[in-house]
């Protein structure tokens, strides 16, 4: 390829050659002309070789100027105001050099933002590539692995000790979020909850590991402490009950005045509010801890049902309530442990009872769902609950109304209690309620393998 002085050269000089020789050879010019004409083609090529050779450093300056932002360096500033094509050229490479220096600042700002958050984080980070190499690893991750030194490039299993772990980051790399709590025993004895998902692309995986040793030590203190003090509280609350009864029994006999049977009756439904208190304080306790061994055991839904609904007889009477059981037929018997399903339930009645008015209706029943389920609904005609309020009644002493649910003896454990049970037996809990309409909540239980119809 020629260069653009050649070209420019061969583009004046030949032409003139061409013509002077075709003149010359025709003989219709004379020496003296050719002569006289000399100095100017000789100018017309030395100004033309000039001209073309400064063209030439222009654009060199230019290719200079490109490669050197290609290398990172965006400090160009090429100063070429001829006004022509190639000057504005230069102004174009000027712009580029500014915006890419920007943008690569900006880069390197929020890379740098990055790397010191990671880095801040008490939480574990690794990243690693599609080749299974880590590309990035915080310092809290190599001390949750007890690995020292440097981890990048290196694959996991050369980093991680604990097995545990280790199985968790590799179905990360196998493509699966992973979302799961272990317990790793190396470097040492941890509780680690692992977040993982693989990149976009299928350019790796990036797993978060958090230490939640401390929190559950905490969870398991609070539940200890709760357990304690109902604990020490129950005997002494059953005494003051049992001293507000026998106390009842001498006013009935003695001539006692109005003030005092008031103020009787008062301790009396305080002293029983305190031991149903501590009664489900100390059950939910023991439910959380593990305390409470439930014994899975294939249960006739029916039997179970109807007795309980005979024990909530004379209070719903006395309120005009009406109840009523509907087992569709085929049902299958439930797996579940009869004592907690009997809490479950009885919990769920008590409250129906208990926020139902008069001529309101009650109903228990229970049909078989899918994936061998059985659901149990416990429904009212009741006030029902405001939308807002059901994502939040399954928590411990969450009320709509704490003055109404006291005043008729309400704990506010009643549902965290329904919800615990529910889970420990395999089963679930939720609710539907609409005020004014009532409330339905379903119970879902494993259904027994000898089921009807199987
Ligand atoms: P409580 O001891 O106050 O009844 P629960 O945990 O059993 O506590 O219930 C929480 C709250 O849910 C109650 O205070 C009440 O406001 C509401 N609730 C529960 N069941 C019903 C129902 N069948 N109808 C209307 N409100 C209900």
């Amino acid at each position: 390829m020629l260069g653009l002085r050649t070209r420019l050269f061969l583009a004046v000089v030949i032409p003139v050659a061409i013509v002077a020789l075709v003149v010359l050879l025709l003989g219709r010019l004379r020496i003296d002309v050719i002569l006289g004409t000399a100095p100017l083609v000789v100018t017309a090529v030395v100004a033309s070789w000039w001209f073309a050779g400064r063209e030439d450093r222009r654009l060199r300056r230019m290719a200079d100027a490109a490669l050197r932002m290609a290398a990172g360096d965006f400090n160009v500033e090429l100063l070429d105001r001829q006004g022509d094509d190639v000057s504005r050229l230069a102004q174009a490479l000027n712009r580029l050099a500014d915006a890419s220096a920007s943008t690569f600042h900006r880069l390197e700002t929020e890379s740098r933002l990055v790397r010191s958050i990671i880095e801040t984080m008490r939480e574990g980070v690794m990243a690693v590539d599609q080749d299974g190499r880590i590309t990035l690893v915080n310092d809290a991750m190599l001390r949750l692995t007890g690995h020292r030194g440097a981890a990048a490039g290196l694959s996991p299993a050369e980093v991680i000790l604990a097995p545990e772990l280790l199985q968790a980051i590799q179905e990360v790399l196998e493509g699966n979020a992973v979302s799961r709590e272990i317990s790793v025993s190396k470097p040492q004895p941890l509780t680690l909850l692992v977040n993982g998902a693989p990149l976009a692309d299928g350019e790796g995986a990036l797993a978060v590991v958090h230490d939640t040793t401390e929190l559950h030590r905490l969870h398991q203190m609070r539940r200890d402490f709760v357990a304690n003090v109902s604990h020490e509280l129950r005997n002494p609350v059953a005494t003051i009950q049992a001293a507000v009864e026998t106390l009842g029994a001498f006013a009935d006999d003695a001539p006692a005045g109005d003030d005092e049977r008031r103020l009787l009756a008062t301790i009396s439904r305080q002293t029983a509010r305190m031991a149903a208190l501590v009664r489900d304080l100390l059950g939910l306790a023991r439910i959380e801890s593990g305390q409470v061994v439930l014994e899975p055991r294939t249960t006739d839904l029916d039997d179970l049902l109807s007795g309980l609904l005979s024990a909530f007889e004379g209070a719903a009477k006395e309120k005009g309530i009406s109840f009523d059981l509907a087992v569709a037929p085929g049902t299958p018997r439930a797996l579940c442990d009869a004592s907690a399903l009997h809490t479950v339930i009885g919990n769920l009645l008590d409250n129906a009872v208990k926020y139902a008015r008069p001529g309101d209706r009650i109903e228990v029943s229970v049909r078989h769902c899918q994936d061998r389920q059985v659901a149990i609904d416990v429904s009212d005609t009741g006030p029902g609950i405001a939308e807002e309020h059901l994502p939040r009644l399954f928590e411990r002493f969450y009320r709509v109304d704490a003055g109404r649910s006291r005043e008729l003896g309400g704990t506010g454990l009643g549902l965290a209690i329904v919800k615990h049970l529910c889970a420990a037996m395999g089963g679930g809990v939720s609710v539907r309620s609409a005020v004014g309409v009532g409330t339905t909540f379903t119970v879902m239980l494993p259904a027994a393998l000898d089921v009807a119809g199987e």
